[in-house]
């Protein structure tokens, strides 16, 4: 027992304090105490140190040791009453903080020093609690330890950034406090926090994952509910679950939480996902993918090419055109057979679409410009996401690139998914003009998987509709009534309308029989041919003798 350094003083002071850290240090023993809070802060071994000033300043940043120790001697040889200075120390994992640090001597009556004490205070992220909503921050969520089973949850508005951009950041903090407080309603005694951003995290003590998949449905009827409870807009929110056990570190804990939400969102737009080892598997497929593509592009497009597959009359006996379609040889084994549909989102969302889509673009009309030599009246198309629209070069490239070789216009087309048309249709109008205007056909793709297809036919010029080949090949089963009808149909309406119309996926005779009468103008599936690489593809073109 030291008198200077356990009294009840020390414990006062020492409990008081959140984010500041008492020290007190025995000069005539050289052991030192600190605060439980400084222990834990700052990983110390325990509440006495040895020699305290050899521990602590393998904590400060290299860069400061020196204005430290310069300020401490001062005290210590009498030339300064005060340390007080201010510094960057490594707190318990390894990341730097900065602190204020301020201590005396005090001496005895011989003017001996005795004691030397004093406190740090952190200066950065003081508060423990979010400004806007009171609840924990995410770094606070990074700092706990979990000594118990439970389950963590980490849930975000959807579309929280369209919110801001249409209704302004202010808006936007309604939506959030909003959802903070559905959360916090619904999960008693359990911990919140704001983890970042749009994402909060629920830590229950003891909760299965499936009673917090429970909260998550409330929280998200709530959600949809903000227009008749606050007459805010009504939105959704995504969540990803964890099941946490003791020991598990909080970091992991939150990837996994992240991870799962991001499959969910992803996956289901909007959604919970409970974290499995698939889903981690995925992810960590998808990330691979991700990167290997962009090595790719890097490359020069390396590894990317283009396969062809033939578009037929509707009597089925002549080419009249292809549809050009991405492929992509992975330079890395792991990866194995990767096509267009499970890389084609991944290039969207790491921004790769854009110059893979020119190489795309670049391709198609170059091969046309060969095929257009030997047959006249033959078609390419290609296909282009709408994030390539955004990019305003990308309309007059094509324009120019058309220029470039020579090609007739009339004979190449653009394909759009239809399911991006609801996101700016005005931008889509005015590309879609610009191409018209130059003679570019204009082909809607999968027809009829989108959320808007008349509204899209009544809006916007184009030239071509194809219908997703889940219809046509659906009517290879017996009992698609539903399929049959929405084939002839849609067949009907856009002959009446005189747009022309494809008719993917026909796989079997049967198929093409059953819509032979529906006057489809073009044929495209695998009983005629499957995308193939240009030489196979100029055979197909001997056979199916093209008009020259
Ligand atoms: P899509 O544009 O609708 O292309 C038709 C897809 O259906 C192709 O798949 C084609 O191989 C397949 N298909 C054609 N006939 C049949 C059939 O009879 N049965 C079956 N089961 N499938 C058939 P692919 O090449 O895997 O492409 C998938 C999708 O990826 C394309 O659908 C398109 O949306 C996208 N995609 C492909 N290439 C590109 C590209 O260069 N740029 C962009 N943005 N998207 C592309
Ligand atoms: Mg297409
Ligand atoms: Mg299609």
């Amino acid at each position: 027992m030291s008198e200077i350094l356990d009294n009840y003083l020390f414990d006062a002071f020492a409990n008081a304090s959140e984010n500041t850290f008492i020290y007190v240090c025995d000069m005539n023993t050289g052991l030192s105490r600190w605060s439980k809070q400084a222990v834990k802060f700052w990983g110390l071994e325990d509440e006495y140190i040895e020699d305290a000033s050899a521990v602590w300043i393998e904590h400060i940043h290299p860069d400061d040791r020196k204005l430290y120790t310069d300020d401490i001697a001062a005290v210590f040889e009498g030339r300064s009453e005060q340390h007080n200075c201010q510094y960057r120390a490594k707190d318990r994992y390894g990341e730097y903080v900065w602190v204020e640090c301020r201590g005396s001597v005090i001496k005895d009556a011989d003017g001996k020093p005795t004691v030397f004490a004093g406190m740090m205070t952190r200066l950065d992220n003081q508060s423990k609690y979010d400004e806007l909503t009171h609840l924990l921050t995410g770094t606070e969520l990074l700092r706990k330890s979990f000594d118990d089973s439970g389950s963590l949850m980490l849930i975000g508005a959807d579309g929280l950034r369209n919110i801001n951009s249409r209704h302004g950041l202010r808006y936007g903090n309604s939506i959030l406090k909003y959802l903070a407080d559905a959360i916090v309603d619904n999960s008693p005694g359990m911990e919140v926090y704001r983890f970042r951003g749009d994402e909060f995290a629920v830590y229950g003590k003891n909760v299965s994952v499936q009673e917090m998949s429970k909260i998550y449905n409330k929280v998200n009827r709530i959600c949809g509910d903000a227009e008749s409870a606050e007459g805010l807009i009504s939105f959704s929110a995504s969540a990803g679950i964890v099941q946490v056990m003791p020991k598990d570190n909080a970091a992991d804990m939150i990837s996994k939480a992240e991870l799962s939400l991001l499959y969910a969102k992803e996956k289901y737009k909007t959604g919970m996902s409970i974290y499995s080892e698939e889903i981690e598997q995925k992810q960590i497929r998808k990330n691979t993918v991700s990167e290997t593509l962009l090595r790719s592009i890097k490359n020069g497009c390396k590894g990317f090419y283009l396969v062809y597959q033939p578009i037929l009359s509707n009597t089925g006996d002549t080419v009249v055109g292809c549809e050009s379609l991405l492929r992509w040889n992975a330079p890395n084994d792991a990866i194995g057979n990767c096509y267009p549909d499970e890389f084609i989102p991944i290039l969207e969302k790491n921004g790769g679409i854009i110059e893979v889509g020119n190489f795309v673009m670049r391709e198609a009309i170059k091969q046309a410009s060969i095929w257009q030599k030997k047959y006249k009246q033959f078609s390419v198309s290609f296909n282009v996401s709408y994030f390539q629209l955004e990019e305003s070069q990308f309309v007059p490239s094509i324009i120019k690139t058309i220029d470039e070789y020579g090609v007739n216009p009339e004979y190449i087309t653009v394909e759009l998914t239809e399911s991006v048309l609801n996101v700016d249709t005005n931008l889509v109008k005015k590309s879609f003009e610009m191409l018209k205007s130059k003679g570019v056909k204009i082909a809607l793709d999968d027809f009829g998987t989108g959320n808007s297809s008349f509204w899209t036919l009544h809006n916007i010029d184009i030239d071509i509709v194809k219908l997703d080949q889940s219809f046509i090949r659906g009517l290879g089963n017996s009992s698609t009534d539903i399929d049959y009808a929405i084939v002839e149909s849609v067949g009907l309406m856009c002959n009446r309308i005189g747009y022309k119309t494809v008719a993917e996926g026909v796989e079997t005779d049967d198929i093409w029989r059953m819509i032979s009468k529906f006057e489809f103008t073009g044929l495209q599936g695998y009983l005629f041919s499957r995308p193939v690489e240009i030489g196979e593809f100029e055979k197909i073109l001997t056979k199916y003798s093209m008009e020259k």
